[in-house]
Formats: C-alpha cells, structure tokens, sequence
C-alpha cells in the first residue's frame, strides 16, 4: 500500500485536474489518495464518488499565534452541512483577504489593482498568494514567484495577511464533526523553534487534533525522525504527503514521498 494524503488540483492552486492528478498518483502507484485542495471540496465534485483509493480532504488555512498554520482534514463526508458551511466561511475570508493583498500591493509595490487579473490567473480556483505571484512576474514587477514572495507576499511582507482565518479549534472541530481526523500539516515549515513547536502541539491536541503530518515532501531524515517522536510524545496519529501541486523539475511525484517511520501510528489504522 501507498499512501499520498496531502496533494492539489486545479481545484485550488494545483496544475492537474482532479482526474489527471488521480491518474498520475495511481500510475505511481498510489493506493490511497488525498486530494487536499486549499479551503475547497470543488475536486470531489468532479470525480467518482466512493472509490476506495480516494481518501476525501481538505486542506483548511487557520491562525495560530499570528502564524498561518494548515491544518488537513482526511476521510471527511464531504456532504456534512457544517463542513460545507466552514469551507463557505473560509471562501468569503479568501474574497476578504485578497482584496486586503490587492489594496497591499497598490500601496507597496506601486501597481495598478492587481484583483482582476488575479481573479482570472485564477479561474473557478479560490485566489491565492501564488495568482498574486504570477500576476507580478506577468507585469514585469519581479523576476519570478519566488522573488514575488521575497519582496512582497513572504511572510512579515506586505501580502502576508492572515488574520481573517478561522481559529484552529473552529477548523479541527468542522472536520471532526465530519468524521474526519485533523492533520497538522507540515509542521517543519512554519519556521517554529521546538519550544514553539510544542506549544503548537500542545494548542493542537487541546483543540481536537488527532494527527501529525510526520512526512511532508522532500525533509530531511533528521527532521522525520524530531516529528515522529513528537507524535508519539503528543500522542498523535501519523499521516505523510507530498504536497503535491504539480510536475514540476524538481518537485515530487504523488506517492514520491519518504516511508512513515515504522515507530508511528499511521492515520489510516483510525480508520479500519
Ligand atoms: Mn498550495
Ligand atoms: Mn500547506
Ligand atoms: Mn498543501
């Protein structure tokens, strides 16, 4: 068995379609994907309903002391009324948020307002940081995405704006009142010292969080192994990903990141 519980899709700010993304993770030989698309359940709309090999998620934006922390819900009935209604709050917060970034950039960058071409880089996908980024580059304002965050959408800079998220026991809550287990996503991105770290933990656990994301991506061997004895410290469930967003050079495949330490508890043991 493979798992792969944390990946995106068009329906937010992944390259592949829901169904291609599904067909690139089972050619790699996934058995058991996440589609875990930002603050939206819009792939699961577009594809088979009740197929084994597809854990239903989400990945939920929350706050935690002014950090912006993510937090996966898995094997959620996508159908729940209070999920449904907490996806729809976190929306109208992302409508809120990207005018606060577009009024931001006006003033700091200099440039026109930016929200209706970011409205269109976007689609039908909820607006996020990275359409800003590429709107950026597309009007010459900076030489790449990466530069974009550096300068402007970065954390500390003028487009990193959070504050209208809902808290982390409103999203753990939402998710496991849809029968789903709440993942602190990759926690070894958030900059936070271990005494931090804990804390984090710690608020997590108190909030109704059942899980660690112990593998994300490409880490480091030392990192996985800090993270899976925190799991076993906080008494948390283990989930692993690899936040996929699309081909890319460099990027993983679905499936293409590290094995759980054999020491963890994985998610999917909650759910047989
Ligand atoms: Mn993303
Ligand atoms: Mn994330
Ligand atoms: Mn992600």
């Amino acid at each position: 068995m493979l798992f792969d519980l944390h990946t995106h899709s068009t329906a937010s700010d992944g390259s592949l379609s829901p169904r291609a993304l599904m067909a690139r993770a089972f050619e790699q030989g996934v058995t058991h994907l996440a589609i875990t698309d930002h603050d939206t359940l819009a792939a699961y709309d577009d594809l088979p309903a009740g197929r084994p090999a597809l854990v239903p998620g989400i990945e939920l934006s929350t706050s935690w002391r002014r950090i912006g922390v993510h937090v996966v819900g898995l094997n959620v009935d996508i159908t729940d009324p209070g999920l449904r209604a907490g996806v729809q709050a976190q929306q109208q917060a992302r409508h809120v948020r990207a005018a606060t970034i577009a009024a931001r950039l006006v003033k700091c960058a200099g440039i026109d307002d930016p929200l209706p071409a970011v409205r269109a880089l976007a689609g039908s996908a909820p607006v996020g940081r990275p359409h800003f980024a590429q709107h950026l580059v597309d009007i010459g304002r900076v030489r790449d995405r990466r530069q974009a965050f550096r300068k402007f959408l970065g954390d500390g800079k003028a487009g990193d704006v959070r504050r209208h998220w809902a808290p982390l026991a409103a999203v753990t809550a939402w998710i496991r009142a849809a029968g789903g287990t709440a993942v602190l996503a990759h926690p070894a991105h958030y900059g936070l010292t271990m005494t931090r770290l804990r804390a984090l933990l710690a608020d997590f656990c108190a909030a109704g969080g059942d899980a660690l994301e112990v593998v994300s991506g490409r880490q480091d061997a030392g990192t996985t192994a800090r993270l899976a004895a925190l799991a076993g410290e906080f008494g948390l469930l283990a989930s692993c990903g690899s936040d996929f967003h699309g081909p890319a050079p460099h990027a993983l495949e679905p499936g293409g990141a590290a094995p759980l330490p054999p020491a963890c508890r994985p998610v999917w043991d909650s759910w047989s």
